[in-house]
């Protein structure tokens, strides 16, 4: 076989992203996510994950998991509609939804597949899609996949959002606000209060995306909708089980017959087999966590004020952070991947972000504290930056 390799063109766009600096190569961790961990051989203070609370490593939910493969072995053996429902879903189910005070809720593979998944299965191609321009990926892939209309608006500018939803009011088919609570790449917070009420004016249905907020914000880490108390007024929440609760998969809350709904049509709950058992039992032992060591949350909050407060004591800009997502502001893509060279041969592992996960201009290494981190790491960490950012003239 001679043949030229169809797929040549792919290298040659790796080639040119090498050139530019923006290649992202995969560093490897050796050991748990921790607040220490060791990556390519070297050991560092990790701002990188989004291990919020700790809980990858506590022992409770390390028990949960094998003692749950003991007992139900490794996988599920099928998707969730043919014969993988296993009683630990339908516990761990029970356990989100009497956390979150809503009737029901299902879980999905991932936060993914959770939101891809719901608002294709909710919408229709004669529907309409209100979205904020930074919504995660999976939001926007869920807005393609419904092919209903899709109309962006400005960055958290709810007046903006409301004008969109005025505009369409003689529009046929149904609309859908839809915001992060947290954004991934900018910590900073939705105005859920203002969308909820632009919502509820327009008759359209209020979706909020709490991946980052579950564990981190409101009581207990509720989320955004405790954060702001506004319970009852957002139709469909979405969580994830991948970041503060440690494990791995998505949710999302709201009345039985959504929940029903997305039993019947969400493709991925549908089509791709569910969590292994350890997954569901360690998920189950995190809620506990939440609602018996509360005192993770303020060491998390405690981590995160000292942390910006230093950050931007050194000259750096954060940007429009209010969480413990934090991001060190660089511009352009390839100089955020220095720094976070930089910081790496520092010791620190943070990462650079670019296009096209954020702006062209906008690429930032973004820092993640935890509650597992101690005041002596988080020291260290400041002045690894101190140094990088010196060389880099940032500060
Ligand atoms: C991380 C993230 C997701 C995806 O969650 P996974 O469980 O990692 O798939 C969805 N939405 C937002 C806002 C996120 O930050």
């Amino acid at each position: 076989m001679n043949r030229a390799d169809p797929l040549s063109y792919l290298g040659a766009r790796l080639a040119e992203w090498k050139s530019a600096g923006t290649y992202q190569r995969l560093r490897i961790l050796e050991g748990p996510s921790a607040a220490e961990s060791r990556f390519d051989g070297k050991d560092v203070i990790n701002l990188a994950s989004n291990n919020y609370l700790g809980l990858t490593t506590h022992p409770k939910l390390i028990e949960a998991a094998i003692a749950a493969t003991r007992k139900y072995g490794a996988g599920s053996g099928a998707v969730r509609t043919i014969s993988g429902t296993m009683e630990l879903h339908m516990e761990l189910e029970r356990r989100i939804a009497q956390f979150k005070n809503v009737e029901a809720c299902v879980v999905f593979q991932s936060g993914f597949t959770a939101n891809a998944g719901t608002v294709s299965a909710v919408l229709t191609p004669e529907d309409h899609i209100v979205s904020d321009e930074l919504n995660h990926a999976s939001i926007i892939d869920g807005c393609r996949l419904s092919r209903a209309g899709i109309h962006v608006f400005p960055h958290k500018d709810h007046a903006a959002a409301e004008r969109i939803l005025e505009e369409l009011r003689d529009a046929p088919g149904r609309r859908l606000l839809i915001t992060d609570g947290v954004f991934s790449m900018d910590g900073d917070i939705g105005p859920l209060p203002e969308l909820v009420a632009a919502a509820e004016k327009h008759g359209a249905i209020m979706m909020v995306d709490d991946a980052h907020a579950s564990g981190v914000l409101g009581r207990n880490g509720r989320g955004t909708i405790d954060h702001f108390g506004v319970h009852g007024r957002v139709d469909i929440q979405v969580g994830t089980l991948s970041k503060a609760i440690g494990v791995l998969g998505g949710y999302v809350c709201g009345s039985r017959d959504l929940i029903e709904y997305l039993y019947q049509r969400a493709r991925p709950f549908l089509f791709s087999t569910s969590h292994p058992p350890a997954v569901a039992a360690a998920c189950i032992a995190a809620f506990d966590i939440l609602e018996q060591e509360p005192e993770r949350i303020e060491r998390l909050w405690s981590n995160t004020r000292y942390f910006k407060q230093q950050l931007a004591a050194e000259g750096f800009d954060t940007g429009m952070s209010e969480t413990p997502i934090t991001p060190v502001m660089v511009g352009e893509a390839a100089r955020a991947f220095r720094l976070s060279a930089e910081l790496f041969r520092e010791g620190v592992l943070a990462t650079g972000i670019g296009f096209p996960t954020v702006a062209k201009d906008k690429a930032r290494v973004r820092t993640i504290v935890t509650a597992a981190h101690t005041t002596e790491q988080l020291d260290r960490a400041l002045e690894s930056f101190r140094r990088a950012g010196r060389l880099l003239g940032l500060i």
